[in-house]
């Protein structure tokens, strides 16, 4: 079967593999692979061919365009800045409602390449302050996400990852040297059922290891969790547990946004997320103790701001993905009443 049209003097030679007897061991992500000869990983963009590990869609740009950096999500990190959003096709998971499907389930790679140099340079050009590997996993094309993040900071560009978090301790050692912030993506609160029956992943777990070893490795951290009314998907109990993980292990100020639903996909039969239940949702979240809980994808809801957490003044005045009012001192704290904020305006792997 052939994956891909070029000659393989062309491809990129992958990292994280091993040889384990007649299979290559692909440890990139925690699906962890063993792929025969001529095969692909589940991801589909990982190939073995003449005994060694490929990845397909180094430098195969898909999208690449400016977004405001809300529309990550992060609210934390760098408030009113613009980022270079870069993707490729492919994916380790296999979210049946995913929005970005055409790209993130697509087996095969026909993009034209475009070098970490051009990217870099385009985002100067462009006038964005970072760049985000974001619409499908950017584990998938970590070698040349890694390629890019390290020419961007030299470039004094900062690096986000919008992610499943279901890469390996082994590929954060290499992922986590120039990544600035990251938005980790849990799905249905983190519920092992829903991510079995609705993603294709038998065991959730690496990805709270991940979340550690990021944290270790001074990234940034928000944490997104898609809230999708079905049993599995919107389970209050889970919120809980999830929150309380949050809490124990990140701290009681790390954002959280709580996203809304769309049918989408294989899911086109689930109604949107009603907004009552994502209230009730924040609620919740409340009770256990996060102080920075929002409402995503609901263009406009109150939920979007940013308050002080001991005055209650509103820093930050969001509609969408724009900042209407941004107000916090340059060292981060309220101008009301001098309260430090988990809000980063600098990142410390930039000022080294
Ligand atoms: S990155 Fe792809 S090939 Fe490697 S383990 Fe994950 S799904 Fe498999």
């Amino acid at each position: 079967m052939v994956f891909f049209e070029h000659k393989v003097e062309e491809l990129h030679e992958a990292m994280f593999w091993r040889r384990e007897g007649d299979r290559i061991h692909c440890y990139l992500c925690a699906r962890h692979c063993k792929i025969p000869e001529g095969q692909i990983g589940f991801c589909g963009v990982r190939q073995v061919i003449n005994g060694k590990l490929y990845a397909l869609n180094y430098g195969r740009l898909v999208a690449m365009n400016v977004d405001p950096i809300e529309k990550k999500p992060l609210n934390h990190f760098m408030p009113g800045t613009n980022v270079m959003s870069i993707a490729t096709v492919g994916c380790n998971f296999a979210c049946q409602y995913c929005q970005n499907w055409d790209i993130s389930q697509r087996r095969n790679v026909r993009e034209p390449y475009f070098p970490p140099e051009y990217v870099v340079s385009e985002t100067i050009r462009l006038g964005a302050d970072g760049i985000s590997y974001t619409y499908n996993e950017p584990t998938v094309f970590a070698e040349y996400a890694i390629d890019v993040m390290r020419l961007a900071h030299k470039h004094g560009l900062f690096n986000t990852w919008v992610t499943n978090g279901y890469m390996t301790i082994e590929a954060l050692e290499d992922i986590a040297r120039d990544l600035d912030a990251a938005t980790v993506d849990f799905k249905g609160h983190g519920n092992p059922a829903f991510y079995k029956k609705y993603i294709w992943v038998k065991d959730p777990s690496p990805m709270y290891d991940a979340i550690l070893e990021m944290k270790r490795r001074n990234v940034f951290i928000e944490i997104t969790d898609l809230v999708v009314p079905v049993d599995t998907g919107s389970d209050l109990n889970s919120l809980r547990k999830l929150v309380r993980w949050i809490i124990n292990n990140l701290g009681d100020e790390t954002p959280l946004h709580l996203l809304r639903f769309h049918p989408n996909y294989r899911m086109l039969d689930i109604p949107p997320t009603p907004i009552t239940l994502l209230e009730k949702s924040v609620k919740v979240a409340k009770e256990e103790g996060l102080k920075h809980v929002y409402i995503g994808n609901v263009w406009g809801h109150q939920l979007e701001d940013t308050y002080c957490p001991r005055c209650g003044y509103k820093v930050i005045d969001r509609q969408g993905f724009f900042i209407s009012k941004l107000d916090i001192t340059d060292d981060s704290r309220c101008p009301k009443c001098g309260y430090k904020l988990n809000i980063i305006l600098k990142p410390p792997k930039l000022l080294k």
